[in-house]
């Protein structure tokens, strides 16, 4: 019994009770850092050793792969055995499984391949094209997310209630062409691998049987964030009789816009029989300015189930508040201040940047880069998502499924080999015509001579590249067949004659591509091919690319800082972060900020994000932004606003430190005259000006000379702001 009670070591009182609770369903209801996620790993250690369940019974969801792998190796640590057969994945993972396994009996091809948002767009915008509807009216971008929306709420076309809304039909028609060119071409986007799996289970009793007997209980972290077609697909697969372990925390809901359901915590206590609801207090995580201000922030919004948190932890050092004149200015701040923190013994692997737009990141990188500070995206556009990969996986999908649209048409002229626009427009309209695939009507055209001349020769010449390929691949190891295409098709030839860097990071990518399917067959990833030959292989390595897309980290090894969005740093933490650009309009994000539902939405990302921080917190903005092109005024953030003023300190110039803005400024800081310079109108303390966009105001304070000089001017309606007088246009009154 010695080591089942050691599972409870290093947990608190609450915690306890949670891991060791009888089986039953259970609700972790729990804020930020308080062990959640602690509380489902223990749990299923738990459940393996004292209530003596097989690996094989458990079943765990996860939010992001990354935190599958983390929770498996985590499992393994504690019950100090090998755990990689335990059901450990994201929804769509495990769903991904599910078909595998069941091809036929999700009526799927064998070798069905996983299509991204962009290859759905990209599917979308042809399907637009060739049905004659006006792309105005029907922005690819909407229609996607149409589709995606129907079948995140489980919908098939003709279950959607058009309610003879025209508009309505329209979309529905397009939704069913599109359906009809994936099955066509076995291919399977995010949402049908979940809603695919559902009717799966749903239509096959014995199938479902199996699986429920198998599963005895099923855990899911980050709850919060569950949407209509998970939460049914979980009541199937539990048949509600299955226990179940869900965590979450309603204040971390930000996937709304996306189709995920906060009342879910709600239904689950509702729905599920005899529901234990146990509710963590303490966090681990934060100093106690951190948590207290965060607590203040999230106290802001009215919807909400209500929760205490409290930490033993110390009071720590304040937020700094940093105010950029510009968004270089912020991002050199940042830089800056992550280097002296290095300097001081931090590893970067401990320091997160954060922020609200990918976007962002850009000004950030440069800065980084032209400082020789090594970093990292996570979540972002990273390896799987560079076009030349994308290129070389869609030849590696062709090679396995002829049929998939999608990939033929990224590549039949990639590189260039005399492909038109227009030759490739007459294969889909016999395509179409035929309701074939474009790979089918190729052969066809030139099997009856209607693809003939120069196109015809080409097309050819192609469509022998890939069966030569294909051919050539029997017998090889994984690594090896991609070798063999990027070097046969050309791409690693045509990177090599593209010029400059851009082109030989291309080369270096692809060359990488083979060394990540080397290291894929040696299993050093997270779940390796049963058998680790040909087709098969292939096969898993194109899945896994697929479904890690968006989370590849590019050099594990190196200690690098860690840039992501706000969304992206869910359930992590770090020892220090930076939030960048928490101004009205970037953070809350201007689509959200009329409605009261989304705006809470956006203070929920806030509290998300301050709530990553472990030891320090910086918050940062910029005066001027340039966005979409233009350069823009920018307000401080209302969140900034939301902390009380305790938890804040305002960093100025060169590490200068003062309370915020409203305080007074120590007098060293303070100058009653500045001069822009040679074309600039030099103001003192106390003078009105005019701003174009502000109006008038009095010069309450100033810093620095030059056209970089800043002044802080009250303005009537707008408040106190700090201008930059090269970029203020400011006129004297
Ligand atoms: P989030 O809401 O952000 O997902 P969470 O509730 O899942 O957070 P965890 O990530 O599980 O919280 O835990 C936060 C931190 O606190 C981790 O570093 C964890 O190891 C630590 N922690 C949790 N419980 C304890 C405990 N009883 N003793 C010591 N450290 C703990
Ligand atoms: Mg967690």
């Amino acid at each position: 019994m010695d080591d089942v009670t050691a599972i409870l070591d290093h947990l608190n009182a609450a915690q306890r009770e949670a891991v060791s609770a009888p089986q039953g369903n259970m609700l972790v209801l729990a804020g930020a850092g308080s062990g959640k996620t602690r509380v489902l790993v223990h749990r299923i250690a738990w459940l393996m050793q004292a209530e003596g369940l097989s690996p094989y019974a458990v079943l765990a969801v996860t939010f992001t792969n990354k935190a599958a792998r983390e929770m498996r190796t985590r499992l393994e640590a504690l019950l100090g055995l090998s755990l990689r057969h335990v059901w450990v994945g994201t929804f769509h993972s495990i769903a991904h499984r599910l078909l595998r396994t069941h091809w036929q009996d999700a009526r799927l091809p064998q070798h069905f391949q996983i299509i991204d948002s962009d290859d759905q767009l990209r599917l979308v915008k042809r399907l637009i094209k060739e049905n004659d509807v006006d792309d105005e009216r029907f922005p690819p971008r909407q229609v996607q997310s149409f589709i995606s929306g129907c079948k995140e709420e489980g919908l098939r076309p003709h279950q959607v209630d058009v309610h003879g809304d025209a508009y309505l039909s329209q979309m529905v028609e397009l939704y069913e062409r599109y359906q009809l060119t994936c099955e066509r071409g076995g291919l399977v986007d995010f949402g049908e691998l979940l809603l695919r799996s559902l009717e799966l289970l749903r239509d096959n009793p014995a199938l479902l049987a199996h699986y429920q007997e198998r599963f005895a209980h099923v855990l899911v972290d980050e709850f919060q964030d569950t949407n209509t077609l998970q939460y049914a697909w979980l009541k199937l697969l539990t048949g509600m009789t299955t226990p179940m372990t869900v965590v979450g925390d309603d204040d971390q809901s930000i996937y709304g816009w996306r189709g995920a359901r906060v009342e879910n915590i709600r239904r689950f206590e509702r729905e599920f029989t005899a529901t234990k609801t146990v509710r963590l207090e303490q966090n681990y995580r934060s100093t106690s300015a951190i948590l207290e201000a965060a607590n203040a922030l999230i106290s802001h919004n009215a919807e909400r189930m209500g929760k205490t948190l409290w930490t033993a932890g110390e009071r720590g050092e304040p937020i700094s508040v940093y105010s950029g004149f510009n968004d270089l200015d912020e991002a050199r701040f940042i830089v800056d201040t992550l280097r002296e923190r290095v300097e001081e013994g931090v590893n970067r692997r401990e320091i997160a940047i954060l922020y609200r737009s990918n976007a962002q990141s850009r000004v950030i990188e440069e800065t980084l880069i032209r400082q020789g500070v090594p970093y990292r995206i996570y979540g972002g556009h990273r390896f799987y998502e560079r076009l030349e990969i994308k290129n070389a996986l869609a030849y590696l999908r062709l090679l396995l499924n002829r049929d998939d649209d999608a990939s033929l048409e990224r590549v039949i002229n990639v590189p260039a080999r005399g492909i038109g626009t227009r030759t490739v427009e007459l294969l889909r309209q016999r395509a179409r015509e035929a309701g074939v695939s474009l790979w089918q009507a190729l052969h066809d055209g030139l099997a009856d001579g209607s693809l003939k001349g120069r196109a015809g020769s080409a097309l050819q010449a192609f469509a022998d590249l890939i069966d030569a390929l294909d051919n050539d691949s029997a017998g090889l190891a994984l690594h090896e067949i991609i070798d063999h295409v990027i070097a046969c098709t050309g791409l690693l030839e045509h990177h090599r004659n593209e010029r400059g860097e851009k082109g030989q990071a291309r080369v270096e990518n692809l060359e990488e591509l083979v060394t990540a399917a080397r290291a894929f067959t040696q299993g050093e990833s997270f779940d390796p091919p049963e058998a680790g030959e040909g087709a098969v292989a292939l096969e898993a390595f194109l899945s896994e690319a697929a479904l890690n897309a968006g989370e590849h980290e590019a050099d594990e090894f190196e200690d690098s800082v860690q840039l992501m969005t706000l969304h992206s740093a869910k359930g992590l933490e770090f020892p220090v972060v930076f939030i960048a650009g928490v101004e009205e309009g970037l953070f809350p994000h201007r689509m959200s900020v009329e409605e009261p539902g989304r705006l809470e939405e956006e203070r929920r990302l806030c509290y998300v994000g301050l709530t990553r921080a472990m030891h320090k917190l910086y918050l940062t903005h910029a005066e001027i932004r340039r966005l979409h092109g233009k350069e823009t005024f920018q307000r401080a953030s209302r969140f900034l606003r939301e902390i009380p003023e305790e938890y804040l300190e305002e960093v100025r110039l060169r590490g200068q430190v003062s309370r915020p803005v409203t305080a007074s400024r120590p007098a060293g800081l303070r100058q009653s005259e500045v001069n822009g310079g040679d074309d600039l109108p030099s103001l003192s303390l106390g003078q009105r000006v005019r701003h174009p966009v502000f109006g008038e105001g009095v010069i309450l304070n100033a810093e620095g000379e030059g056209p970089r000089a800043r002044v802080q001017v009250s303005f009537e309606g707008e408040g106190d702001k700090w201008l930059v007088l090269g970029f203020a246009k400011l006129t004297p009154l």
